[in-house]
């Protein structure tokens, strides 16, 4: 068993600001980097959207500057996987981690930053050109096909705005909805439907993604007549959704329906005290790596201010 003054779990751009933040603070970070350490961004390619790196940088280097600058301060950082937590209701309580080795953890404060996984598909065809054309991000990688043709699947808000987003820099693209409507609100349906570059497809499911080492199109059916057809595609945005990471925590924190983990008001601050949370775990709607970071300064913060004011039950 060992007495931690602050765990970090979780190692994409909200966990590590946190720990350059916490490191400097004196908050003495031990970080877990969990099952994919680096996060979402070690896969993907290039980052262009980062600001401080004019040239872009590609995730996976990226991610290994934030560790370096983590460490530079002293943060800590273990790869390990914690698979149960037992948290104190109680202010200046300790909070209990369980790593999957058997190690047991007691700490004073936890910044959870165990992010959300991007869900896919599952198509064999699908999974080998990610990365080659297939990217769960429209914000991240719609740049690179800029004047080319897209498809984009998925009927909710996040496909809707990102099929809105590509018109802007793609030729053309292809929304291809599963069912005879969308579940996207009304307003961003609206926004789809007024787009004049964006083809909607309903009742669409694709059967197979075409192309060898890069995306080269698509072979989909209409599952209502089971027409099939190809397109020509050189990038496939999969928007269908996202599962925060945060299975160890139900029963525990509070959650929405969807399982992000509830934040109060513009804070870090979950329901249990001396626990916070950053990043795209309590973050469905921007996602992005620098709005990430930034709830992770605020989570140090935050955490920083309330080991401050239990300082007098601390003994670590
Ligand atoms: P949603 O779960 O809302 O929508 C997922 C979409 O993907 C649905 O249309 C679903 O179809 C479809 N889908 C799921 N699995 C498959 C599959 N295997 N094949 C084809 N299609 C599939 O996820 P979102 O990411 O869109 O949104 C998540 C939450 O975030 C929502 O509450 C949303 O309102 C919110 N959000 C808000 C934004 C804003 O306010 N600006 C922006 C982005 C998101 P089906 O309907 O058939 O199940």
């Amino acid at each position: 068993m060992e007495i931690l003054k602050t765990l970090i779990i979780g190692s994409g751009p909200a966990g590590y600001t946190a720990a350059i933040y916490a490191a400097r603070a004196d908050l003495h970070p031990v970080m877990y980097t969990g099952m994919e350490p680096g996060g979402q961004l070690t896969t993907t390619t290039e980052v262009d959207n980062f600001p401080g790196y004019p040239e872009g940088v590609d995730g996976p280097t990226m991610m290994v500057q934030f560790q370096k600058q983590a460490e530079r301060f002293g943060t800590e950082v273990r790869m390990g996987f914690i698979n149960k937590v037992e948290l104190s209701n109680e202010t200046g309580g300790i909070h209990k981690a369980f790593v999957e080795d058997g190690t047991e953890l007691h700490a004073r404060c936890i910044i959870i930053s165990t992010g959300a996984t991007a869900k896919y598909l599952g198509l064999p065809s699908e999974q080998r050109l990610r990365g080659g054309g297939v990217s769960a991000c429209a914000v991240c990688d719609g740049f690179f096909y800029k004047g080319q043709e897209v498809a984009i699947v998925g009927g909710g808000d996040t496909a809707a705005e990102e099929a809105t987003y590509l018109a802007k820099i793609c030729s053309k693209v292809t929304m291809l909805v599963r069912k005879d409507h969308m579940r996207a609100s009304k307003a961003m349906q609206h926004r789809v439907n007024n787009t004049e570059n964006i083809d909607l497809k309903y009742n669409t499911e694709i059967d197979e993604v075409l192309g060898e080492n890069v995306v080269e199109g698509l072979r989909m059916k209409n599952n209502q007549t089971t027409e099939a057809q190809e397109i020509k595609i050189t990038g496939l945005f999969i928007a269908i959704g996202h599962k925060p990471n945060t299975d160890i925590f139900k029963g525990q924190l509070d959650m929405d329906d969807s399982g992000y983990l509830i934040t109060k008001g513009k804070s870090t601050v979950t329901n249990i005290p001396g626990v916070f949370a950053s990043g795209d775990v309590q973050d469905k709607e921007y996602r992005q790596a620098v709005t990430a970071a930034g709830t992770g300064c605020m989570a140090a913060l935050d955490a920083e201010r309330y080991l401050q004011n239990v300082k007098d039950l601390i003994k670590v």
